[in-house]
């Protein structure tokens, strides 16, 4: 595995105030990094610190495994950290092209960011009559320019309506499947689970967990009891619901009518209970594992408190 960022023992006070405590994990090249967290859970702080703007009270960031952020290193970098400033009297390619002279990127590379991000059509339309995905779409053409490898998005959907967010995470997964590396900061669980294959969950400044969506999704949390559902179903569901309530294990039975919905703690597997019930008579006739999605394990993680 590749890394193209990697974070080592990264903090940052602001006075008493631990805005990043301690962080430490690796981005892998190709992927689409999530940093999901609470609203003042320090993500924005995260990037600026990788980007440079910001300086760590102590610890260390690499790029391609060279330390620091260089200016040549910077350029490969496109970065969306907030709403840019477009005029809005001016066609999306005139805006590009005061993006680009800024930039000191070629004018040619305009009709190419713009197509990319399905703009092309709409070039000489002016900004002021674009949808917010466009406007959206158009900021992200902008970070296009020098045709970065990395894109660092801060909350890439922020102020969007539901069409203009689908548009935006269309676009990511595009850019991804391209070859782009993606780390996008978001406190949105929907979004992360929807568009990203790596999560880092952060709150208080700390991090609580990192690793592929699937394995966060399905790994036990350290300090709380992880749980799981289960739905069951069998021809008599009253003597199948007496039974489970009385195995150790389960935490709660629902019944909704057709079936059972079982939580229980991780302790207990899918064959347990199924074997457990065959000895005590009953047959099943449906055992099936849900998938926890992620926001119930980011609710078991954070507490679902939004900090500060
Ligand atoms: P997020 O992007 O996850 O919402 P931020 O990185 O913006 O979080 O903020 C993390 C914490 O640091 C918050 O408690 C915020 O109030 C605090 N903070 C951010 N910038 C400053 C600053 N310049 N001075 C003091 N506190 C700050
Ligand atoms: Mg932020």
């Amino acid at each position: 595995m590749s890394v193209v960022l990697s974070l080592k023992n990264i903090k940052k006070n602001y006075g008493p105030l631990k805005a990043l405590d301690d962080i430490s994990f690796d981005v892998p090249k190709g992927s689409v990094f999530g940093i999901l967290g609470p609203n003042g859970s320090g993500k924005t702080t995260m990037l600026g610190i990788v980007m440079d703007i910001l300086k760590a009270t102590s610890g260390s960031f690499y790029w391609n495994g060279e330390q620091g952020s260089t200016n040549e290193m910077r350029k490969q970098i496109g970065t969306l950290l907030e709403t840019p400033n477009f005029y809005h009297y001016l066609s999306a390619e005139k805006n590009l092209k005061i993006a680009a002279a800024i930039k000191g990127r070629s004018y040619d590379e305009i009709p190419v960011v713009l197509e990319k991000v399905n703009l092309l059509q709409r070039k000489d339309s002016k900004f002021s009559t674009y949808s917010l995905g466009m406007k959206q779409r158009l900021a992200i053409a902008s970070t296009l320019l020098g045709s970065p490898d990395i894109l660092v998005f801060d909350e890439p959907t922020n102020g969007l309506d539901p069409a203009g967010i689908a548009e935006i995470r269309e676009l990511m997964k595009d850019l991804n499947r391209q070859g782009k590396t993606i780390i996008m900061a978001s406190h949105i669980l929907d979004e992360v689970e929807k568009v990203c294959t790596h999560v880092a969950i952060i709150q208080k400044g700390i991090l609580k967990t990192v690793g592929t969506v699937q394995e966060v999704l399905n790994a036990a949390p350290t300090d709380k009891v992880a749980t799981l559902e289960i739905e069951v179903s069998a021809d008599n569901i009253t003597a199948l619901e007496d039974l489970l309530k009385q195995l150790p294990g389960v935490l709660s039975v629902t019944n909704t009518g057709s079936a059972l919905t079982i939580e229980s703690s991780e302790t207990l597997s899918s064959s347990s209970i199924n074997k457990y019930c065959f000895e005590k008579g009953i047959v099943l006739s449906q055992l099936t594992l849900k998938k926890k999605s992620l926001e119930k394990r980011f609710l078991e993680i954070t507490g679902g408190k939004s900090d500060r």
